[in-house]
């Protein structure tokens, strides 16, 4: 294969190289993507969907602009991705409430509502157990108030990464399925990817693995801090009525989805690559759940799924150029907010390797160098 400087090829089919094959296609790269399994069978096909920019590691500093950067993106994306392909990825405002059941549950999320309730668009603020039940009666009762936050969205993970690959694909990248083994270098240049059988050529390469990005550490001798982390998700049916919004508490959380299921999650399991479900997950997912909408005793199990987040060594994403290469680029370690997050993600791998310069918001603080 005769290759130049504009061939890249991104190791890994989750939704970040999706979305980065997408763009750099369209600027007339041409990009093949290396997925071991097939698209969205991992983390990127079967997370809950939830794009909520206010709550998780790294908020509000130092990844609040760039949290707020990449969910702007995604009702235009949506839209985009439905016109280009057809496919509805299911966007939607949803609203949530962050239940508490303890004084220091209720002081925790007060003390958020402080500056949550600066950040334009949203509106968050706290309501009273009555409050919560006015909002969605079946919710406990035993709750002392929510955390009510109007209009963070939501999607559906595997509409989302097909629609990006089809819509790709409309720019000539091509997934290949094929498991990448190692790099092909010569000096401080990645000329290609050494495959299970095979090589492929390239002028440029990314490590977008998701948590198997970690083990790339050996391939370019260069520490990239990414680890597993299972999180499980039940799907199950109620002949209750629909939730109206979305119900947290704590790391569980519970929505009826488009598909008229209710899924409720999570957990944050440290199992290595076993990715298989277990009957400990599911048991401490029900016990959420039954706390967070009691009167759904009737519910019954209909899937229980498992997969891995990747985890950074401080749980925010990277995404930069590999420290001591000239063209093998990583991005990878959005955790439990990849899904939100890939839109940034993606337009900064694309500005890396486009002009060097970043035009994504709060990027800055996305560099592999923060570990050395
Ligand atoms: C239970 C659960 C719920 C979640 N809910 C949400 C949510 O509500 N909102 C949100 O924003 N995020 C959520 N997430 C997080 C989100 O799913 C992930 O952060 C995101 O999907 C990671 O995308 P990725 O492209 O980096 O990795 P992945 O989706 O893991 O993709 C990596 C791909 O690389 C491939 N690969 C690995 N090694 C190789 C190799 N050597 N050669 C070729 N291919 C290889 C794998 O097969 C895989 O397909 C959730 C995650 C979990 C587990």
């Amino acid at each position: 294969m005769t290759t130049g400087a504009k061939d890249v090829v991104i190791v890994g089919g989750g939704i970040v190289a999706c979305l980065t094959g997408l763009i750099l296609g369209r600027q007339g790269y041409k990009v093949t993507i290396l997925e071991a399994d097939s698209l969205g069978s991992h983390a990127s096909g079967f997370a809950f969907g939830g794009l909520d920019p206010l709550t998780g590691i790294g908020l509000p500093e130092p990844l609040l602009e760039f949290s707020l950067w990449c969910y702007g993106r995604h009702r235009g994306l949506a839209r985009e991705l439905h016109e280009a392909t057809g496919i509805d990825v299911g966007f939607e405002l949803r609203d949530r409430l962050h239940l508490a059941f303890t004084e220091e549950e209720a002081a925790e999320s007060k003390k958020n509502i402080e500056w949550m309730k600066d950040v334009g668009g949203f509106n968050v603020e706290w309501v009273d157990t009555a409050g919560a039940l006015q909002l969605e009666p079946q919710v406990s009762p035993e709750c002392i108030g929510a955390l009510f936050e109007q209009s963070p969205g939501a999607l559906e993970p595997y509409r989302f990464i097909l629609a990006a690959m089809r819509a790709a694909e409309q720019y000539g990248v091509e997934m290949v399925q094929r498991r990448a083994v190692g790099l092909i270098t010569d000096g401080d240049k990645c000329t290609g990817v050494e495959l299970e059988n095979g090589t492929i050529s390239a002028g440029i390469v990314v490590l977008a693995m998701g948590p198997w990005t970690g083990l790339a550490s050996e391939w370019c001798g260069v520490n990239i801090p990414v680890t597993p982390l299972r999180g499980q998700i039940l799907r199950v049916r109620s002949a209750n009525k629909s939730l109206n919004m979305a119900i947290n508490y704590a790391h569980s959380y519970v929505a009826t989805k488009p598909d008229g299921l209710i899924w409720a999650g999570t957990t944050e399991e440290e199992a290595g690559f076993e990715e298989s479900t277990t009957s400990e997950a599911r048991d401490s997912i029900m016990a959420d759940f039954m706390k967070m909408i009691p009167g759904m005793d009737d519910a019954e199990l209909v899937q229980q799924t498992a997969c891995l987040r990747p985890l950074s060594a401080d749980g925010m994403p990277i995404v930069d150029r590999v420290t001591g290469w000239d063209n093998l680029f990583v991005a990878t370690g959005a955790g439990r907010k990849g899904i939100l997050w890939s839109t940034g993600m993606a337009q900064a791998m694309f500005d890396l390797i486009d002009t060097g310069k970043v035009q994504v918001d709060g990027a800055e603080h996305l560099t592999l160098g923060r570990f050395s």
